[in-house]
C-alpha cells in the first residue's frame, strides 16, 4: 500500500476544522499530522481548546493531540485551511513559500488569477494554473487551491453540465442559508430563531462571480469568466446544517426539464472515474418527488458529498427552474477541499 500523506489541518477548532478533523481520521490516503488554530488556542489538548460541535464523537486519539500555532513550521507534507478569511490570505502565502501545498477554504485567494478556484467534477483542467502560480511568486513546491464558497459550490455543481449541454446565458438564484455557515458560535439564537435575515455580508458577490470563474476557460496563464450573468439574493435560515437554493435559468440553446435532468443523471466527471475516495457516485442526485429536496432529509446525501436537485419545471421568465441543496461544511468546505487534494494525489501532482 502507498505510503499516506501527512497532513496538517489550520484552524482545527471552528466548525470547518472539525469538518477536516472527522473526514480526514480515517482516511485511506492521508494521515492526520498536526492541527493549529489561534494563539488562545496553541498549546492546549485539541479536547480542551476545541468545542466539538459534531454527533460523531472526537476521533480516537486526535483530543490529546497538542494544537499548535499556525506557522509553517509544522511537520506535514500539505495543510487544509480552515483559518478566517480576514486572516488566512498572508498565513495560506507563508505557508506555500516554505514548500506546503494549501488547501484552503477561505476567500482571501479564490480570486487570484494565478489560484485555481477548484471543483474538482466542474474544472479539473484549471489545476494547470498551479505551474503559472509557481512561476509568478517563485514557489519551488508549494502552492495555493481553493474551494469555492459554500453557496457557489452546490450551483456550480447543478450548473455545470447544464453549461456543457445548453450554454448558460444568466441565473437567478435564492438561497436559504443553515447557521453553521456563519462558523461557531455565528449567529446570536435571538437573532436567529423565529426568523431569516436577508442579508449575509458579501455573499451575494461570491456567488455571482465565483460560478463564472470555475466555468470559465483558461486562457493560457488565465481564467477566461463564463460569459452568463448571475444574479443573487442570500438568506440565512435557522437549519443546521444544508443550503438550499432555489434557481431560474435562461439557456443558449433550448432545453426542456426533462432533457436538464437526463443531462444531470449522466454526469460522470473526473473524480467519479477516477474512483476517488470522497467522490460521491453519482455527484448529483435527483430527486423526483414534488417536495424534495428538502435541507433536513437529503443534505447527507452522498456522505454529504453530493447535490441533490428537484422541482425542475418551466419557468416563464427564464427557461427552466429547479432546486439545489447541498451540505455547506462538508460539500461547501472540508469535504471540497479533501477532494482536491484527492484530485491532485491521483494526478501524481502531490509529490512531495
Ligand atoms: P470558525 O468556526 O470561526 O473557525 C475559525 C478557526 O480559525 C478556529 O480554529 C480558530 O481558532 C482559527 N483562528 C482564528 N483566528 C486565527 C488566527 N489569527 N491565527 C490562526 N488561527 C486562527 O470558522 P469556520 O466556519 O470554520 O470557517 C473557516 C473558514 O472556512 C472561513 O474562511 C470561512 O469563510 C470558510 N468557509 C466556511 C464554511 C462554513 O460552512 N462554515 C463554508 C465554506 C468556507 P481558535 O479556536 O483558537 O479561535
Amino acid at each position: 500500500m502507498q505510503k499516506k500523506l501527512r497532513v496538517g489541518i489550520l484552524g482545527a477548532t471552528g466548525a470547518v476544522g472539525q469538518r477536516f478533523v472527522e473526514l480526514l481520521a480515517d482516511h485511506p490516503w492521508f494521515e492526520l499530522a498536526a492541527l493549529t488554530a489561534s494563539a488562545a488556542s496553541a498549546g492546549r489538548r485539541y479536547g480542551d481548546a476545541c468545542r466539538w460541535l459534531l454527533s460523531s464523537d472526537i476521533p480516537p486519539g486526535v483530543a490529546d493531540v497538542v494544537v499548535r500555532e499556525t506557522a509553517p513550521t509544522i511537520d506535514c507534507d500539505i495543510v487544509f485551511s480552515a483559518l478566517p478569511g480576514d486572516q488566512a490570505g498572508p498565513l495560506e502565502e507563508a505557508f506555500a513559500a516554505a514548500g506546503y501545498g494549501v488547501f484552503s477554504n477561505a476567500s482571501a485567494h479564490r480570486q487570484d488569477p494565478d489560484v485555481p478556484l477548484l471543483i474538482p467534477e466542474a474544472n479539473p483542467d484549471h489545476l494547470t494554473l498551479v505551474g503559472t502560480q509557481r512561476a509568478r511568486r517563485g514557489w519551488e513546491r508549494g502552492f495555493i487551491i481553493t474551494n469555492p464558497n459554500c453557496s457557489a459550490v452546490m450551483l456550480t455543481m447543478a450548473l455545470a453540465p447544464l453549461h456543457t449541454a445548453f450554454g448558460l446565458r444568466s441565473v437567478l438564484v435564492s438561497t436559504m442559508q443553515g447557521l453553521s455557515g456563519a462558523g461557531y458560535p455565528g449567529v446570536p439564537s435571538l437573532d436567529a430563531l423565529d426568523n431569516v435575515i436577508p442579508f449575509i455580508g458579501g455573499e451575494e458577490e461570491k456567488l455571482a462571480s465565483e460560478p463564472r470563474k470555475m466555468l470559465g476557460t483558461l486562457n493560457g496563464e488565465q481564467v477566461e469568466p463564463a460569459g452568463f450573468a448571475v444574479s443573487a439574493h442570500c438568506n440565512r435560515v435557522p437549519t443546521r446544517e444544508g443550503h438550499l437554493e432555489t434557481v431560474s435559468v435562461a439557456l443558449e440553446r433550448p432545453a426542456t426539464p426533462q432533457q436538464v435532468v437526463e443531462v444531470w443523471r449522466e454526469w460522470h466527471p473526473l473524480p467519479q472515474q477516477l474512483n476517488l475516495p470522497t467522490a460521491p457516485q453519482p455527484p448529483i442526485v435527483v430527486r423526483p418527488e414534488p417536495d424534495r429536496p428538502q435541507t433536513r432529509l437529503d443534505r447527507d446525501a452522498g456522505r454529504g458529498m453530493a447535490v441533490s436537485v428537484g422541482r425542475v419545471r418551466p419557468c416563464d421568465i427564464f427557461d427552466v427552474k429547479f432546486i439545489v441543496l447541498g451540505h455547506n461544511t462538508i460539500r461547501g468546505a472540508a469535504g471540497a477541499s479533501v477532494l482536491n487534494a484527492e484530485l491532485m494525489l491521483a494526478q501524481g501532482m502531490l509529490n512531495t
